[in-house]
């Protein structure tokens, strides 16, 4: 899974994605084939609105990366 805003990249901790401007907010529960476009989300802890983006996994890639 790749999280992003559009200030870069968002961090998942325990399935959710952590508020880049605090670092503590949880903001957005997610699953593991969640998929979101601009979605904006406030943080409970900053108040910050954090737009997110959340791209679809990858194919899983164990042994295939070239
Ligand atoms: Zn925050």
């Amino acid at each position: 899974m790749k999280a992003y805003s559009e200030r870069g990249k968002l961090a998942i901790k325990n399935g959710w994605v952590i508020c880049p401007m605090c670092g503590k907010g949880k903001i957005l529960k997610v699953n593991p084939d969640t998929i979101v476009h601009h979605l904006p989300r406030p943080c409970k802890r900053c108040r910050q609105e954090i737009i997110v983006n959340i791209e679809a996994p990858e194919p899983a890639s164990e042994e295939t990366s070239a």
